[in-house]
């Protein structure tokens, strides 16, 4: 792709140069439209509805955008996805007359964001979540276990991870409930149970998977980001009270699987091109199924908000994708190379992207050092973890010359228990 073509494209529909959604992204999202699910294409503050597009013969295959999820239009790959998205950009784009010059067909397929729900953009059958901040997992490190042994010996080695729980994804503006748990605030009286006293949010990034592999076959890494359908943002919701007294020996469990929050578009590797930039350097060397070399991460910066609920939001985060030690080529290798099988709508979280700065933290955990250290809001308030009416809303974008690819927002409001 021509970088300079790429960043002179334009559209007859007009895009502000803050948008998320110009025609240089071309992110895909399943909505609720007049009581259907319909799949779409983000443009703007619009939504290009493929499902009516495709009934109207204008796209190359019908069956992939019928719903009710991407999960077969991941499955189907690269040729199928870059058919799709040049065949988007073409009817969305200045020079073609096909909509641009149709009252009608701009009438049936566009429709504004504000008039639709965005739904789960994939059905996922398995969901991940990785550990590949360096930065992140030393602060953790140092507050559980002490700065002498914050990273554990492997982590250098290898990129951890856990096996989450998919049944608990919700999509952005699902509400999310104060958990009950069972704690142990006082290690020499016993466990205590009630509502989390320290419910944290986790900035990540997802990786959906698209085509997978068969059972015994890994992912060379050289090949692994055809594997992935897009990205998305990640709010991984944690418990921290409970994660602590619970997480040893087998990691979390109740602390962070009752809920986890994706955002509803899927940001092609295609559209995120450009921005690649190269990552940490990796010292001692992985081993070679993780040999990587080039620029294999996106230069995307991440922002996470505080609204309480008398209040306006309070950026408390800012932070960027390209700090994280462990790249998706990486992660997808790793996770493969026993054989370990990946299905389309897989999801493969990052884990918290933290970088060097206490600004940049990407969690109240290390924010305010595990509530040593509290952070004031707009209105003068303090936070040590979440409160009942918090909304924490994540964002992220790749600036362009003249133009942003985003990835709109996840957003969720914290309920008080019941
Ligand atoms: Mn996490």
């Amino acid at each position: 792709m021509n970088l300079t073509d790429h960043a002179a494209r334009s559209s007859w529909l007009e895009v502000p140069a803050e948008s998320h959604f110009p025609i240089q992204n071309l992110p895909y999202g399943m909505m609720l439209r007049a009581g259907e699910t319909h799949a779409g294409v983000a443009i703007g503050a619009h939504v290009f509805d493929l499902t009516l597009a495709s009934r109207e013969g204008l796209l190359p295959s019908k069956a992939f955008f019928a719903g009710p999820d991407f999960n077969a239009f991941a499955a189907a790959g690269l040729s199928a996805w870059s058919a799709a998205r040049e065949r988007v950009g073409r009817l969305l784009s200045a020079e073609e007359p096909t909509l641009r010059d149709d009252p009608r067909l701009r009438e049936t397929l566009l429709v504004p964001q504000s008039e639709v729900t965005m739904l789960l953009p994939v059905t996922v059958g398995d969901y991940t979540d990785f550990y590949s901040s360096k930065e992140h997992a030393t602060n953790v490190g140092t507050m559980l276990r002490g700065a002498e042994n914050a990273l554990m010996p492997n982590w250098v080695h290898l990129p951890v991870a856990y096996h989450g729980r998919a049944s608990s994804i919700v999509v952005s503006g699902t509400e999310v409930r104060r958990p009950l748990g069972q704690t142990r605030p006082d290690p020499a009286a016993p466990p205590a149970f009630g509502p989390t006293k320290s419910l944290d949010y986790e900035l990540e990034m997802a990786a959906i998977v698209g085509p997978g592999n068969t059972r015994g076959d890994p992912i060379p890494i050289e090949d692994a980001e055809d594997h992935l359908f897009g990205l998305v943002l990640l709010n991984d919701w944690s418990a921290r009270d409970v994660q602590a007294w619970e997480y040893q020996p087998l990691g979390p469990f109740l602390a962070k699987n009752f809920a986890t929050s994706i955002s509803p578009w899927v940001v092609s590797i295609e559209a995120l091109e450009p921005f690649r930039k190269a990552g940490p350097t990796q010292d001692p060397k992985p081993l070679p199924y993780l040999h990587q070399h080039g620029r294999t991460t996106f230069d995307i910066r991440l922002e996470v908000s505080i609204q309480p609920i008398d209040g306006e939001a309070t950026t408390v985060c800012v932070s960027n994708f390209s700090h994280l030690y462990w790249s998706l080529g990486q992660q997808v290798a790793h996770h493969t190379v026993n054989g370990c099988p990946l299905r389309p709508g897989d999801l493969l979280a990052s884990g918290t992207i933290s970088g060097p700065t206490p600004e940049s933290a990407g969690c109240l955990l290390e924010r305010t050092w595990r509530g040593t250290k509290p952070i004031t809001l707009a209105n003068g308030q303090t936070r040590r973890f979440l409160e009942d009416g918090d909304r924490v809303t994540m964002t992220a974008w790749c600036q362009g010359d003249g133009y942003r690819v985003g990835f709109g927002e996840v957003t969720g409001v914290v309920l008080g228990v019941r």
